[in-house]
């Protein structure tokens, strides 16, 4: 995928353990206890040079100018990217671990919505050791959108690294009932002394909460909920504009007339935990399925909609039937610049090539 966009999907920055090379797809192998140690082969390969040659050929063709690309075009290439941590449901797995997705606004700041277990080590993987801890300072807010685990349960961890990298400013932690006392109880059972600015998102129409006003105004973004329908209480989807650029997050939900009544929307990263096929488990689990998210995208009127959180069923590519000039699917580690936006759904179709074998398979299984 790195072949396809070196900016989208950016090889990893190497690292060392000890005094070990680390390298991408670098394996250690435990039994047969004769071949015990690390396994190159792959990590060699993956640095072999690899020729897509329908890499220009199967690109549809870019859809004509919009008001959103006049909008992206005055940014510059370190303004605002997003990047997809975890893009699984339920449990982590080898490709998809659970939600994250962090909101680079670069020098002003950053904003994590969502922030699922290894959420920390997912950053550490895409920015390396140095950049994370910047970014960490710099973090402002967690926005959570709901209480399943699976959207928060990397946060303590998280807020403990940054507390120490940056003791004197505090995070704001914005999120659902009870969420404050369930950090603080856990802060206390492990002894972690978590420090922090709890806005709850019921209370903020009414109760004005300084450090949280103040990370928006410092950011210079606005930010507001919407509340969505999904199978925990307390479900919220959220809206963050950052100069004229509105990005929408579904959080966990089945098509919700609240999202679809919002009608300026550059991005909309909406979940997609099901293929088409399976809308009953959709509707008893309150999910949505791939093609129900993107005629929410479609009805919303948003120029990009990238599909995420997709079930564990799926390891390494979601079954998607239709989609159109607009959609993309997000992948762990994926940095989407806002300024490369107009070019990501492009890349779906070359994707779907590389993913054949996989799409293949799961089709016969269902058979
Ligand atoms: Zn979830
Ligand atoms: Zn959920």
């Amino acid at each position: 995928m790195n072949k396809l966009s070196s900016e989208i999907f950016p090889i990893l920055p190497q690292t060392s353990v000890t005094d070990t090379q680390v390298n991408n797809l670098l394996k250690y192998q435990l039994i047969p206890a004769s071949g015990k140690g690390y396994d190159r082969k792959e990590s060699q390969a993956f640095n072999a040079p690899i020729e897509l040659d329908y890499i220009d050929t199967e690109m549809p063709p870019v859809i004509p100018k919009t008001k959103w690309e006049t909008i992206v075009e005055q940014f510059s290439d370190q303004e605002l990217e997003v990047v997809f941590l975890g893009t699984g449901a339920a449990m982590p797995s080898k490709y998809r671990s659970v939600s994250g997705i962090f909101v680079n606004l670069f020098q002003k700041g950053g904003i994590l919505m969502d922030c699922g277990e290894g959420t920390l080590g997912q950053l550490y993987r895409v920015y390396g050791k140095s950049e994370t801890e910047n970014i960490l300072k710099n973090l402002r807010i967690i926005w959570i959108s709901h209480l399943h685990a699976d959207h928060h349960l990397g946060m303590a961890k998280l807020m403990k690294v940054r507390q120490e990298l940056a003791p004197k400013h505090r995070i704001v932690v914005v999120g659902p009932n009870v969420l404050g006392d369930y950090l603080t109880e856990f802060s206390a059972c492990c002894e972690m002394g978590l420090e922090f600015d709890m806005a709850y998102i019921h209370d903020l129409s009414t109760t004005q909460v300084q450090p949280y006003q103040d990370a928006l105004h410092d950011m210079n973004i606005t930010l507001s909920v919407v509340t969505v329908d999904h199978s925990c209480r307390h479900s919220y989807a959220c809206v963050i504009t950052y100069r004229d650029f509105p990005i929408v997050y579904s959080g966990d939900t089945r098509p919700c007339e609240n999202l679809k009544q919002i009608q300026n929307c550059g991005l909309l990263i909406h979940e997609a935990t099901f293929e088409d096929e399976l809308q009953d488990e959709a509707i008893k689990k309150k999910h949505s399925t791939t093609g129900e998210a993107i005629q929410v995208g479609a009805a919303m009127g948003a120029w990009r909609t990238i599909l995420t959180h997709f079930s564990q069923r799926y390891p390494k590519i979601p079954v998607l039937d239709e989609f159109g000039h607009s959609v993309m699917i997000a992948f762990d580690l994926m940095r989407v610049n806002i300024k490369q936006l107009s070019q990501v759904p492009r890349l779906l179709t070359p994707i779907r090539k590389l993913f054949a074998e996989e799409l293949k398979d799961m089709s016969e299984a269902k058979r």
